[in-house]
């Protein structure tokens, strides 16, 4: 009966009234109409002065505690009249909750991403910080006199070093691009010279598996883009590296463009390697992911080249692609801005 403001406030003044009526009728000489004139006016004044302190004594401290709580205020004037305020305040609380739930998942997962990143990165840094121990150890222990293994141990040693130094670039430069403290350094030059320094580069490696690294089609004309020159590099360096690491021995990797638009290129870094299974597919891009995680270490990968790849491609505004057969082989692709 009482669920609405304004059936409080109404039936206080018509119980009022009524009161009022029947005592007049009863202990006054007061004819009907006059009796029926002052109780209705009563119930008027009943009925102002329960508006106002249902306002004051409830509606204004309810507010309080709301906008202390939910940070939410009500409309005061829809709330006293027309709706029923703790139905309102349920439905208030309840949204509050489920978001208060949602909060708690997210924070959760971040703590067990949390927990899940220092481990893989101390499970990384373990091996090249005992292999480096167990070289220095060996020398400590008369190796170091002996002619024919001091020298090669310490280059072993300094391999490992450069390992560990490599690692926490990577993750120096994933942390910037998890805080957002990336800035680009956009700026216009030619695609096809770019490719061709990383070609250059990564010459030996490719020798190594005698790979043939080269452009798919004879590229005849220049190719000038928009972006950060530098990241690029590192973002094709990257992809051509792990074509030639995970490729077909004695196979190729072919580098090619599609020119969409006036507006955007689309590179592709093609290998015939062993390729990626369904279900790996969109894992590689995850941060320490390896599909083949004991093998892996013959490469010495630590699975986050693809993660700063794609966050790369992302934070130029563009967006990263992979097509994989087993047995057949790979494509990463991505898209970038024409100047
Ligand atoms: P890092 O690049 O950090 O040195 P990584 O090469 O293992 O180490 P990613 O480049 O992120 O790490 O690649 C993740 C995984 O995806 C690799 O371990 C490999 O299993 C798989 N992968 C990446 N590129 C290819 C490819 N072209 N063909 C087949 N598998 C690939
Ligand atoms: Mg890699």
């Amino acid at each position: 009966m009482f669920k609405k403001p304004i059936h409080i406030t109404i039936s206080f003044s018509v119980i009022g009234c009524s009161i009022i009526l029947v005592l007049l009728l009863v202990f006054s000489d007061v004819g009907f109409g006059i009796s029926s004139l002052i109780a209705m006016a009563i119930g008027g004044l009943i009925f102002i002065v329960s508006q106002w302190v249902l306002d004051k004594f409830i509606f204004e401290r309810m507010n309080l505690i709301l906008d202390k709580l939910l940070n939410i205020t009500y409309e005061r004037r829809v709330l006293k009249l027309l709706d029923d305020p703790f139905e309102l305040i349920d439905s208030k609380v309840n949204t509050y909750l489920e978001k208060q739930e949602k909060e708690e998942e997210t924070l959760n997962e971040q703590q067990n991403f949390r927990r899940e990143y220092i481990g893989n990165i101390a499970h990384e840094l373990k091996t090249p910080i005992f292999t480096t121990q167990g070289y220095i150890l060996t020398l400590l222990d008369g190796g170091l006199e002996d002619e024919r293994i001091n020298r090669d141990y310490l280059r072993r040693a300094d391999k490992s070093i450069e390992r560990i130094i490599d690692l926490l670039d990577d993750l120096d430069l994933i942390t910037k691009l998890d805080s957002g403290e990336f800035p680009l350094e956009y700026e216009t030059f030619d695609l096809i010279q770019l490719v061709r320094e990383v070609f250059d580069a990564l010459e030996l490696t490719a020798k190594e598996r005698n790979i043939t690294v080269a452009f798919r089609t004879s590229p005849k004309k220049q190719i000038f883009v928009d972006a950060d020159r530098n990241r690029i590099y590192q973002v094709i360096s990257n992809l051509v590296v792990n074509a030639i690491k995970y490729g077909k021995e004695g196979g190729s990797v072919d580098v090619g463009f599609n020119t969409m638009s006036d507006q955007i290129v689309h590179i592709e870094v093609i290998d015939d390697g062993h390729g990626i299974s369904d279900e790996n597919l969109l894992k590689v891009f995850q941060r320490f992911y390896r599909v083949d995680k004991s093998g892996g270490r013959k490469q010495g990968g630590s699975g986050l080249g693809l993660s700063i790849v794609k966050h790369i491609v992302e934070a130029h505004g563009q967006s990263m692609n992979v097509n994989s057969k087993v047995g057949v082989g790979s494509t990463f692709s991505f898209t970038l801005k024409l100047a």
